[in-house]
C-alpha cells in the first residue's frame, strides 16, 4: 500500500524539481516564522469506546495556517520540519498546547481524558526528551498519566538504545506510549516486545476494505485485523483502530475485538472550542 507520507514526498520531487526545491526552501523559510507569528492550531480527533461512541482521548494534529498559501496539511510540512530540525520548538510548542488544553479542560469540570501528542523521530530520539515532557507536564500543572505520546515505527527503528530510554523514562513519569500507524513500518514482534509501550494504533490502510471482508483473497485486512488484536492482547498492549469511516467497519472491530477507534464516522480532527463541545455533550 503506497503511503501518504511517501506518496506526497515523491510527488514533492517529481516533474519540475527546480520548481520543487524553491518552493521547499520557500516553505522552510516560512516554517522558521511560523512558531513567533502563532500560525500554527492543534485540532483535535476524539478516540472513543466503539460500544458506546463514549470520548475516551483526544488526539491533537497540528494545523498550520499560512497567511497566504491557507491551511497547508501536516503531511507537506512535517517532514521539511523535521529535516531543518525545527520541529524540536515546533514539536514542545504542540506538546504544551496540547497539555494546557487538556488541563484546562479538567479545570472546567469536564471528566479527565487523556490527549495524545505525535511525536517525531526527530524529537523522540533527543536524549532529553522525558525531560522536555517532565519541564512541560510542570509547567502546565498536567498530571503524567493524562498525556499520551505517539510515536511510529520509524522511531523505533533508529537508535534503539535511545528509544528504549526514553519510553522507560516516560513509563516512569506515568505518561502513556503508543506506537502510531502499526503494520506500516518493519518493527519485527521483537522489537515491539522489548520497547516498553502502553498500546498500538492499527494503521488506517488495514480499516479500509474491512467491511468487505469475506474470508477472500481480495481482502485480507480482517485476517490482519484478528492478527493485531491477538499480537496487542499477548503483549498486553492497548489497541486503538485509526480512520474509521463506516457503521460496518465499526461492528467488524468490535466483532475482531477491537473496541476502541478513531475516525470520520464519529468526528473529524476539530478545533480547540468544538472539541469542547464535544466533550460537554458527550463526554
Ligand atoms: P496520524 O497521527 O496517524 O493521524 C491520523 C491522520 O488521519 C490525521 O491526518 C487525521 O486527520 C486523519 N484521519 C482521521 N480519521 C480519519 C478517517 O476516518 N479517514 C481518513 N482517511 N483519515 C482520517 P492529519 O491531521 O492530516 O495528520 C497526518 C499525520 O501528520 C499524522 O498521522 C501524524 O503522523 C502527523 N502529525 C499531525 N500532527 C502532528 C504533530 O503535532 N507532530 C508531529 N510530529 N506529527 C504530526
Ligand atoms: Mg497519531
Ligand atoms: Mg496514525
Ligand atoms: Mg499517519
Amino acid at each position: 500500500v503506497a503511503k501518504n507520507q511517501g506518496g506526497n514526498r515523491y510527488h514533492f520531487f517529481d516533474g519540475r524539481m527546480h520548481e520543487a526545491v524553491i518552493q521547499r526552501l520557500q516553505v522552510e523559510n516560512d516554517l522558521r516564522k511560523a512558531l513567533e507569528r502563532n500560525e500554527f492550531q492543534l485540532h483535535y480527533q476524539p478516540q472513543v469506546d466503539l460500544t458506546d461512541n463514549r470520548v475516551v482521548a483526544m488526539e491533537a494534529l497540528i494545523r498550520w495556517n499560512h497567511p497566504e498559501r491557507g491551511r497547508i496539511p501536516p503531511d507537506r510540512f512535517i517532514s521539511i520540519a523535521e529535516e531543518c530540525r525545527l520541529i524540536i520548538p515546533i514539536g514542545r510548542w504542540v506538546l504544551q498546547e496540547a497539555c494546557r488544553q487538556a488541563k484546562l479542560w479538567q479545570d472546567q469540570g469536564l471528566d479527565p481524558i487523556r490527549v495524545a501528542v505525535n511525536v517525531s523521530a526527530v524529537q523522540f530520539t533527543e536524549t532529553d526528551f522525558a525531560e522536555t515532557v517532565r519541564q512541560v507536564l510542570q509547567e502546565t500543572g498536567l498530571e503524567a498519566r493524562w498525556l499520551e505520546v505517539e510515536i511510529t515505527e520509524t522511531v523505533v527503528m533508529k537508535d534503539q538504545e535511545v528509544v528504549r530510554s526514553n519510553l522507560k523514562k516516560l513509563k516512569d513519569l506515568g505518561v502513556f506510549t503508543t506506537l502510531d500507524d502499526f503494520g506500516t513500518g518493519y518493527s519485527s514482534i521483537t522489537y515491539l516486545r522489548q520497547m516498553p509501550l502502553d498500546g498500538i494504533k492499527i494503521d488506517k490502510s488495514f480499516i479500509r476494505d474491512l467491511e468487505t471482508a469475506a474470508p477472500s483473497d481480495e481482502s485480507k485486512n480482517a485476517g490482519l485485523v484478528k492478527a493485531f488484536v491477538n499480537l496487542a492482547a499477548n503483549l498486553h498492549l492497548s489497541l486503538v483502530a485509526e480512520g474509521i469511516e463506516t457503521e460496518d467497519q465499526r461492528r467488524f472491530l468490535l466483532q475482531l475485538g477491537c473496541s476502541r477507534g478513531q475516525g470520520f464516522l464519529f468526528n473529524p480532527p476539530v478545533p480547540a472550542e468544538e472539541a469542547t463541545a464535544l466533550l460537554r455533550s458527550k463526554g
